[in-house]
């Protein structure tokens, strides 16, 4: 293949006329021996960035992986398209694995993918020093960050070793996790540079968005279910109970669907996959144990059934939906009991402080996003570090029709109480000064009855007070800080609000005027 240029093995390999966004400029990075970053939204055709350079070098691609239940038809799927691919896992068995090893000794392979934990094995990683590496690709490589949804520590065993495989051997990190934190801590993990790191648009433009309040999900779930029952979709649900009571109730109601969560044996979960991947059970239930390295194209929705831990996980799993291009959804119903749930499973986790406060962090930013009235695409580019000028005219939120009205008096009024507090109290104690409350907890701070603000919205009830803090607080003119006690601060959108520069909109809400009309 030595005479061949990316774009003929592109063509003539993999049977595509072009390069997608990005992908041209990681293979050139690789080709040159760089210590490169691949950050490309799942679906964004991150493989082809070490395959096609896997053709190209006289050596050995190793493909580091976490994915080991798919290796197999990766590998199945190379060996087609005629690049000589393997893999070596706990699937393998003794014999067949010693011939795969003398068969990478003896040149056979383009490519080996394996686990991280394999390369922890003192006699197998011998083995791989003996090999001519050209390549060392991670996959999913957000796992080396802390910083990153899915952290596992362990992974980070490996980093040292990889300096120890001779050759130099160009190193790709590839991930759809684009935070700017997680960016930089991979850059430092992996020795990359800016130059070398390919940050390609998250935008999904067949992707429809869409957040679904107060409805009752598993109505909302089958209705949804039938209506669309020609289609093929993924529901990720927060628990193995949710699934398993959710699946239950789907197949109770004559929906056929499968379900999928580690709570499962190995071969259930297999068996459930297959059922879902080649289209026998058109509906999958599912924890977050599902979909990593999913490509099925033809997933034409995706329904949050609780609102997930974090953006990038939930940006990670609407983007399993639609990856053939054509329109697809992705709904996400919210309920405020769901973030709850996260913090509980945060609090009941291991790790440091900083760790779990990271993590508190991330479940404030989901419940922003699925609060927020800006277009829903918009918000979350936005999130990844994107400068977006226009509404996608699509989600739910630009679809929106309610009435449009201008709550910058009460907005100022909300912050100028944060500000007053000294920005040192949270959500309730703002909300009970705003009302003039008279509770033990707020006559514990004197100073605070004296305030010019005490009792400025005591017509609002408290509840709806700390709703429209919520609101402010999505839409990025207050946040929150602290993991415990997280207390409100103004930011620099809020403090423009303050001074009469811009101005809050909020769309109606129907149930306000339902009781407003009640109480008359
Ligand atoms: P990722 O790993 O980024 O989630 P994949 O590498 O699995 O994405 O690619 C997603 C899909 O896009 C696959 O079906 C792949 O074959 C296809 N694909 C990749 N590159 C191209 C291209 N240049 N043109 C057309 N299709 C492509």
């Amino acid at each position: 293949m030595q005479n061949q240029t990316p774009e003929t093995i592109l063509k003539e390999t993999f049977g595509y006329d072009q390069f997608r966004t990005g992908q041209l400029s990681v293979i050139n990075k690789v080709l040159a021996h760089k210590h490169a970053l691949a950050i490309m939204p799942t679906g964004g055709g991150k493989s082809i960035t070490y395959q096609l350079p896997a053709m190209m070098f006289e050596g050995l691609t190793l493909v580091i992986s976490p994915l080991i239940s798919l290796m197999k038809d990766q590998v199945d799927g190379l060996n087609t398209l005629g690049i000589p691919a393997t893999f070596l896992n706990s699937t393998v068995d003794g014999q067949e694995q010693a011939q795969r090893m003398s068969d990478l000794r003896h040149g056979v392979y383009k490519m080996l993918y394996v686990a991280p934990e394999r390369l922890e094995v003192k006699s197998f990683f011998s083995f791989v020093q003996q090999l001519p590496v050209d390549l060392i690709a991670i996959d999913e490589a957000h796992v080396l960050s802390q910083w990153g949804h899915d952290f596992r520590p362990s992974y980070l065993n490996i980093l040292p070793l990889l300096s120890e495989i001779p050759g130099n051997p160009a190193i790709l990190g590839l991930t759809a996790t684009a935070t700017e934190r997680v960016r930089e801590n991979l850059q430092e993990l992996l020795g990359v540079s800016d130059d070398d790191t390919v940050l390609t648009g998250f935008a999904r433009d067949n992707l429809a968005l869409k957040i679904v309040r107060n409805q009752d999900k598993r109505d909302y779930i089958a209705k949804y279910l039938r209506e669309n029952a020609d289609q093929t979709g993924i529901i990720y649900a927060a628990t193995r109970k949710q699934v398993d009571e959710l699946t239950a109730y789907l197949n109770k109601i004559g929906i056929h669907a499968a379900r999928y969560h580690a709570g499962l044996s190995e071969k259930e979960r297999q068996k459930q996959q297959e059922a879902f991947l080649y289209d026998e059970s058109p509906v999958i239930v599912a924890t977050n144990a599902f979909g990593m390295g999913i490509n099925k194209p033809n997933v034409r929705y995706v329904i949050h059934y609780s609102v997930p831990g974090n953006i990038e996980a939930y940006y990670q799993e609407i983007g399993r939906a639609g990856r053939d291009g054509l329109p697809a959804e992705a709904i996400l119903l919210y309920a405020p009991q769901d973030i709850h749930l996260q913090e509980f499973f945060v609090q009941k986790s291991e790790g440091s402080e900083a760790y779990k406060q990271n993590e508190y962090d991330k479940i404030r930013e989901m419940n922003a996003y699925a609060n927020t009235q800006t277009c829903l695409p918009r918000y979350l580019l936005q999130y990844f570090g994107e400068t977006v000028t226009q509404d996608c005219g699509r989600c739910s939120n630009c679809l929106d029709e309610r009435e449009l009205v201008d709550v910058t008096v009460d907005a100022q009024k909300v912050l100028a109480n944060v500000m007053r507090m000294n920005q040192r109290f949270g959500k309730t104690m703002v909300a009970k000064v705003l009302k003039g409350s008279n509770d033990a907890s707020v006559k514990k701070y004197e100073y605070l009855r004296d305030l010019p603000t005490f009792g400025l919205m005591k017509e609002r009830t408290l509840k709806d007070l700390t709703q429209f803090i919520d609101y402010l607080t999505a839409d990025g003119y207050l946040r929150f800080e602290g993991a415990e006690y997280p207390v409100l601060k103004v930011t620099k959108l809020g403090a423009d609000v303050l001074k009469g520069q811009g101005n809050v909109t909020k769309r109606l809400e129907k149930v306000r005027i339902l009781r407003q009309s009640a109480t008359q």
